[in-house]
């Protein structure tokens, strides 16, 4: 965490010109990740100039314009409908599903769970989700007063079914699992996980934020999404693999009266008039729902199916010369997220920051972390050239703290 204590400054007392403030600006800027460099291998995910254009075209044309209304604004509504719409498609979401655009996979993931809880009305209702799954089910279940379950993981770092079944009981809101999950690129056993929820009359959820547009691109996909009996909620990351600015995930429900029935915030005991949100923010931001629905349209099929390709061959390559080195693969990830580990990785891992390359560390196993993206297939042959020095030059690790990030 960064230091809470503030900074010495205050309002300054006159304006200050643009220059000096934009020089100051990217001179700040200048010690942030240099991911246009593909030196990050997370938090962004270079698609190309030409996805970068699109983005900053539709956000300039939405700097301005609150979400929070759709009456207001009907474009935004609309683009809003029609990107949950195509969403709902890629997932296979049946008829009478519906959904929401929301900030991020974490809200997708607290309003699930929320949702659930809602349904279900029991007291002291617990959540079940696998020990890999992203601390958004924690954040959810500590803000919504839920208790945290975690479902072991087997060897092959799937969440394990009958320890999941163990876990579950009649306070149990909700079981979930990851397509795929973020330390180790892994998808759970999603049909056992949500056959086993609605064997019990519990709602299960796919947290593909990361998957959800990926999976549908890839040819062998493990089964994770509404084609799944006993799926009921989904969330999907536009702002991870959809190439969105961030700001924009889907949330979707195999049942759509539940957005009214059970998401909606409506409330009008003021003097201000109707006040209803699906959101958790009051007001938001119009540009990323612009820029999600931009990509979307400007990319299709087969413009995704295209960057999905070019990652997978950069996995391949990793793959295939980090393990050359002696590494050993986490699990077996299913597209773009892996981890890696070896008795003295954070010494590896201090070797490559040397060489000005950004990877997450992780812990229970040590690990070096990647999430690839499609621009990386610019770097990935120098990546690999640094990797084997690092390797090579490893000595002790200089202790740098596992942070997740
Ligand atoms: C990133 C991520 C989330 C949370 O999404 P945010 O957009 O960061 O809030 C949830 N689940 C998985 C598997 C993720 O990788």
């Amino acid at each position: 965490m960064v230091s809470m204590d503030l900074p010495e400054t205050s309002l300054p007392a006159h304006g200050t010109p643009r220059e000096e403030l934009f020089a100051d600006l990217r001179a700040r800027k200048s010690a942030d990740a240099d991911w246009r460099a593909g030196r990050t291998w997370s938090l962004i995910y270079p698609a190309g100039e030409d996805v970068d254009a699109v983005l900053r075209e539709a956000h300039e044309l939405y700097l301005y314009e609150n979400a929070l209304n759709p009456f207001r604004f009907p474009s935004l509504a609309d683009m809003e409908r029609e990107v949950v719409a195509m969403t709902a498609g890629l997932l296979h979401a049946p008829p009478g599903a519906s959904g929401s655009l929301t900030s991020g996979g974490t809200e997708s993931i607290m309003q699930a769970i929320r949702v659930a809880r809602d349904r279900a009305a029991v007291e002291s209702p617990a959540l079940v989700v696998p020990r890999s799954a992203h601390p958004a089910f924690a954040k959810g279940a500590k803000y919504f007063g839920l208790e945290l379950r975690q479902i072991p993981l087997d060897a092959a770092l799937r969440a394990d079914v009958s320890a999941a079944a163990e876990l579950i009981d009649e306070r149990t809101v909700l079981v979930a699992g990851s397509a795929p999950n973020y330390p180790h690129g892994v998808v759970d056993p999603i049909p056992e996980l949500a056959a086993l929820a609605a064997s019990r009359g519990i709602p299960f959820h796919t947290d593909a934020c990361v998957g959800g547009f990926l999976l549908p691109f890839l040819p062998d996909a493990p089964a994770f999404d509404f084609r799944v009996p006993g799926v009921t909620t989904m969330s999907a990351d536009v702002h991870k693999y959809g190439y969105a600015t961030k700001g924009a995930s889907v949330l979707l429900h195999r049942n759509g009266d539940h957005v009214l029935q059970y998401q909606a915030f409506l409330y009008q005991d003021w003097p201000g008039g109707l006040y209803g949100s699906l959101a958790l923010a009051g007001a938001r931001p119009a540009a990323p729902i612009a820029a999600a629905w931009a990509v979307m349209r400007y990319l299709g099929v087969d413009g995704y199916t295209r960057l999905v390709r070019r990652i997978m061959a950069t996995v391949a390559k990793i793959r295939a010369g980090s393990t050359d080195l002696g590494l050993e693969l986490l699990g077996d990830p299913a597209a773009s997220v892996l981890a890696f580990t070896a008795p003295n990785i954070m010494a590896i891992g201090d070797e490559m920051d040397d060489r000005g390359w950004h990877l997450d560390r992780q812990n229970d196993p040590d690990a070096l972390h990647l999430m690839v993206s499609p621009e990386h297939d610019r770097v990935v042959d120098r990546f690999l050239t640094d990797l084997r020095d690092s390797v090579d030059n490893a000595g002790q690790s200089r202790g740098v703290q596992a942070r997740y990030s």
